[in-house]
């Protein structure tokens, strides 16, 4: 199964998840919240095959960090995989949404310069203000936008402009959710958890509960959970040859 976005750094005991991951055998994104912690978190995945580290700085840390922007834009050579970035419109961080948006374009423009990156963007309350930055970069590689819950006139502008999405057990279990999944382009369509800040009874969802959007998207595509896995692994084959900067 493939998990497109998930803090593997962030979990109580990322050691114990990364041993079941060699288990499992499972594709993971693992996405950070800051440049360092992507350094910290490459030597951390070092001995577990089939996970990657994005690159990032989190739209809801950009507020204290924003100067950090300039480190991960310097570390942008070795980074094959961008995120998690983004804008967060929501409440309690709408207040620094202007730096958010010079972060986040920064981020894009450098993208932009290297030939491209893949992304993985969050949008929470501000899914305009980042397919704007998305069309104003149209170089900066390829975004996955990452549990959208925008508009479905914001979903369409979204495929148009090229995006694909990451979908967690959660969206499939609102109504909105489900109908904005099933209006997605089925071979942009990754899965993803978001653990550990997603739970189920009060444990964080890991790698594994990817399961859980494979029924959910088996539901509506009226397909087996197999065949979806399947059909999404292709996806990701997909992604990933097409991706011009896969010589890092
Ligand atoms: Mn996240």
């Amino acid at each position: 199964m493939i998990d497109f976005h998930c803090h593997v750094d962030l979990y109580p005991d990322p050691d114990a998840l990364l041993a079941r991951l060699r288990v499992e055998r499972h594709y993971v994104l693992a996405v950070t919240t800051t440049p360092r912690a992507w350094e910290g978190t490459q030597a951390l995945v070092a001995h577990t095959p089939r996970v990657r580290v994005a690159l990032g700085l989190h739209p809801e840390l950009v507020g204290e960090r924003h100067q950090e922007v300039e480190l991960l834009c310097a570390m942008l050579d070795n980074a094959r995989y961008v995120g998690e970035i983004g804008l967060d419109g929501s409440p309690p961080h709408r207040a620094s949404l202007e730096r958010q948006r010079e972060v986040f374009s920064r981020i894009l423009t450098a993208c932009s310069s290297k030939g491209g990156r893949i992304l993985s963007i969050h949008s929470r309350g501000a899914a305009t203000g980042v397919l704007d930055e998305i069309e104003a970069h149209p170089g900066c590689g390829i975004p996955i936008l990452h549990w959208f819950s925008g508009t479905e006139r914001e979903l369409d502008r979204a495929i148009r402009l090229g995006c694909w999405f990451s979908v967690g057990p959660p969206m499939l279990t609102t109504t909105k959710g489900r109908s904005l999944v099933m209006r997605m382009p089925r071979n942009r369509i990754l899965t993803e958890t978001d653990g550990p800040f997603t739970r189920r009874g009060g444990e964080p969802l890991a790698p594994a509960d990817v399961s859980d959007a494979l029924n959910g998207i088996a539901q509506l595509w009226g397909n087996s959970s197999g065949k979806v896995e399947a059909h999404i692994a292709g996806n990701l084959r997909a992604l990933v040859t097409r991706d011009a900067s896969n010589h890092i």
